[in-house]
């Protein structure tokens, strides 16, 4: 994954000789097909050959197509979705592996085309995971299983030895003191965190009391941003082991919302609302443009016709295009749909366990719409 500098820096990069952008659909459930990438871009490449018109864009696809599938023929496969930049004559070659779905697309401009991957940072923001004890506390930020520390707090709490001539309950409002000032100390630094790098989600691990200590203390906006908390062992866990219970929170808060998206599809489309389910329909919200959220099962694969002249798409078999009656190729059109969707601004999302039975026995594909 990628942080928003590194999108700035990959946005600003231009070239006059051309350079190529593309998106790659990796579907996890293919992983045994090594051709797969290859496959995925030499199709991209056909369809932006079709679409593009401009005299120096046959060019650049030869010149830097040549070049993507040389190292898509060695690159080991990862993730769910691969970005490459490449232009030889300005030596531009960035890739960027996501963990996300990203539309099959391939396009030739001056410019890097970063629009998709802006989206799918907006789409994706990073977790914010604050592990809390009751004299020392850190913040971590985490994007795609990798975290990185930013910010530690350690406070001097008087420990049991230290309690010499006080009476016990002294002593022990003299050390909860200690503690409410640290975690005050630690609020004030999540605030500082949001201030400069504003995040959506937050995760807070430590052992039960201290959690909700700081969650007692924690002001609005951040409460709401709160998506769940975890225990941690610090004696006896590595960070590493603490950060992966953050990431357990993490998944089941994207669990449920996919969750929730499908119920929502389902629902309005069995109310006549905005949202639609099943290959044929789906497919047709998308042509119209119509779709928000495009909800897509891992592995689905939609055997269906789309035209080389118009790019309408379907879910049936033709030989000539319904619309234009252009000449028609057959195959699986559902990286079609997804980059028709996203193209139009839809948001796409894989989804997985409970939310992928439940939209599979609705057609394995559905989305809410705009209208
Ligand atoms: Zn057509």
């Amino acid at each position: 994954m990628i942080t928003r500098q590194q999108l700035e820096r990959l946005a600003a990069l231009k070239s006059d000789e051309g350079i190529l952008s593309a998106y790659l659909t990796i579907d996890p459930q293919l992983m045994y097909d090594r051709n797969q990438p290859l496959t995925r871009f030499k199709g991209a490449v056909k369809s932006a050959s079709r679409r593009l018109r401009t005299t120096r864009s046959p060019e650049v696809l030869e010149r830097e197509g040549k070049r993507v599938l040389e190292f898509l023929s060695k690159w080991e496969l990862i993730g769910r979705g691969l970005v490459i930049f490449s232009s030889q004559p300005a030596q531009i070659w960035e890739t960027v592996s996501l963990e996300v779905l990203v539309p099959n697309f391939v396009d030739v401009d001056a410019t890097t085309k970063t629009g998709i991957l802006a989206r799918v940072l907006d789409d994706y923001p990073p977790l914010v995971v604050a592990v809390v004890q009751k004299n020392n506390a850190a913040i971590y930020i985490s994007q795609q299983r990798v975290s990185e520390e930013t910010t530690r707090v350690k406070s001097e709490v008087p420990g049991k030895h230290e309690q010499g001539g006080w009476s016990q309950g002294r002593f022990q409002r003299h050390v909860e003191f200690h503690i409410a000032e640290h975690l005050k100390k630690f609020v004030e630094e999540i605030k500082e965190l949001d201030r400069v790098q504003p995040f959506k989600y937050l995760a807070v691990g430590g052992t039960e009391e201290t959690v909700n200590d700081l969650l007692k203390i924690l002001p609005e906006p951040f409460s709401k941003k709160v998506i769940g908390a975890f225990s941690v062992d610090l004696k006896h866990e590595t960070e590493a082991e603490t950060l992966e219970r953050a990431w357990k929170v993490w998944e089941a808060y994207e669990r449920q919302a996919e969750q929730d998206l499908v119920e929502k599809a389902v629902d309005a489309a069995k109310a006549g609302d905005q949202g639609v389910v099943g290959i044929n329909d789906t497919l047709w919200t998308i042509l119209e443009g119509r779709v928000h959220t495009l909800l897509v099962t891992e592995g689905l694969r939609i055997e269906g016709s789309a035209c080389l002249n118009c790019n309408h798409f379907s879910a049936k078999k033709f030989e000539r295009c319904p619309i234009c009656v252009g000449e028609a190729e057959k195959g699986d059109v559902l990286d079609r749909a997804i980059e028709k969707a996203f193209l139009d601004g839809a948001r796409v999302k894989t989804v997985s366990g409970e939310a992928s039975r439940r939209l599979t026995a609705e057609g394995g594909i559905g989305a809410v719409l705009r209208y």
